[in-house]
């Protein structure tokens, strides 16, 4: 039986217009939720990701956003 999706208060999206694909979040995610999305821009896998934050406390150019969790679902 697959279990219930978690029901998170925010998601984080990568703005691919201005990120500079320096692979900080990547490093920095300790669920393996970020990937190299059509071999040219970083994204967010929203059934891994554990809504920590470490990539958007670590992006250095605030490429990361944080929205109410419904818009990213
Ligand atoms: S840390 Fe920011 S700039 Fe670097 S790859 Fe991730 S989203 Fe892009
Ligand atoms: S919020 Fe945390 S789990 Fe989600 S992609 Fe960023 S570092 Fe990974």
């Amino acid at each position: 039986m697959v279990p219930p999706k978690k029901n998170f208060k925010w998601s984080y999206l990568i703005e691919a217009s201005k990120c500079k694909n320096c692979a900080t979040c990547w490093l920095e995610c300790r669920d393996d939720a970020i990937y190299v999305e059509d071999n040219a821009n970083y994204a967010i896998d929203q059934d891994k990701c554990q809504r920590c934050a470490r990539c958007y406390n670590a992006c250095p150019v605030e490429a990361i956003q944080r929205v109410p969790f419904e818009a990213a679902s």
